[in-house]
């Protein structure tokens, strides 16, 4: 048995979710034709109480849609440092949309109104004018944590007295949700542009969906079809993600509960040094300094636990749907008995 808890992007598609993907009915979404593509972005556009959605291949490219229409050059972007429209994609806020960055050391990825009002530039042609604040909620490399909604509501007011735009890295949106008390109507209210991953947690086995008003997703349709976003018969893929968000929000909170278990049992292993608090769903576990990393998980590798480096003493475990209760137990047992 292997059991991966390198990502929750791990997940292969059920029967069920197979099953329902087969019966969809498509057409040519270029021509915004086809029957599935329309229903899912009408859900997820009603969920967050937004007027449009639009389906994407990737986070990645939801993201960069939403940099792009939001702002234009010169301009600078404020984010945290740890985020991932800064690290992990691959430079597109120079490259797609020529801006300056803004990075803030906030709290495990979580940043405030207080500090992004120092932050913006005055109107001063020596300074790049600040156009937009990007927040992540989850923080994927935060560790899974997640904000609460009144200091949401402190950016999003500070936003709006600045006129800059406010956009939502919203890949773990759902973990976020619920663990927290706010609901997804709560949060579509204090962004202008939310991007959801129906491709993690949620299990599907691709896309993305951009969420703002009429005129933000018509502006969105254009930059999708230049990057070559633009997908025909989608439906089929399409399906996966409304079966995604019928099927497989609220069961995020059991992938938390097993984060938590797996967290409480890991504290008395002999070669671990530390664990960190779990947040959601992203447990992170620091080994002994004397300890090589690369050694650690290939032995997990062998005993069939896959993980993933976080930093340089630091393991990662992700757990989502493919990760059984019998998987946690036999995990926890497996590792007990590692000899170092
Ligand atoms: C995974 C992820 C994305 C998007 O990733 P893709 O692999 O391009 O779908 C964006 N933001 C965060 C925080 C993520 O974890």
């Amino acid at each position: 048995m292997t059991i991966d808890f390198r990502s929750d992007t791990v997940t292969r598609p059920s029967k069920e979710m197979l099953n329902y993907m087969m019966e969809a009915n498509v057409g040519d979404d270029v021509f915004g034709d086809d029957p599935t593509v329309n229903e899912l972005q009408d859900i997820a556009a009603k969920l967050f109480n937004k007027e449009a959605a639009l389906f994407c291949p990737s986070g990645t490219m939801t993201n960069q849609i939403a940099i792009k229409i939001h702002t234009n050059t010169p301009g600078e972007l404020i984010c945290d440092e740890l985020s991932h429209i800064y690290k992990y994609e691959g430079g597109g806020i120079a490259f797609n949309s020529g801006l300056a960055t803004k990075l803030l050391k906030g709290d495990k990825g979580r940043i405030t109104a207080e500090m992004i009002e120092k932050e913006i530039n005055p109107n001063d042609i020596y300074f790049p004018p600040t156009q937009l604040v990007c927040l992540e909620n989850t923080c994927n490399k935060g560790e899974g944590s997640y904000y609460n909604l009144e200091e949401i509501k402190k950016i999003s007011l500070l936003c709006r007295e600045k006129k800059l735009k406010l956009h939502l890295d919203g890949a773990r949106i759902f973990n976020a949700i619920v663990e927290s008390n706010y609901t997804a109507q709560e949060i579509g209210k204090e962004f202008d542009t939310i991007s959801i991953c129906l491709s993690k947690g949620l299990g599907a086995p691709i896309g993305s969906l951009l969420i703002g008003s009429n005129d933000d997703i018509k502006k969105a349709l254009r930059i999708r079809k230049l990057l070559g976003g633009g997908m025909r018969q989608v439906g089929y893929l399409a399906a996966a993600g409304i079966f995604a968000l019928n099927n497989n929000v609220t069961r995020l909170k059991d992938d938390h509960k097993r984060a938590k278990t797996l967290a409480e049992e890991l504290k008395n292993v002999n070669w671990i040094k530390a664990v960190s608090p779990v947040y959601t769903n992203i447990l992170i576990v620091e080994i002994l300094p004397e300890l090589d990393i690369n050694n650690i998980i290939q032995k997990l590798n062998e005993i069939g636990v896959k993980t993933a480096a976080f930093g340089p003493q630091q393991i990662r475990f992700v757990t989502h749907l493919d990760i059984t209760d019998e998987m946690l137990e036999r995990t926890i047992e497996v590792i007990k008995k590692i000899k170092l």
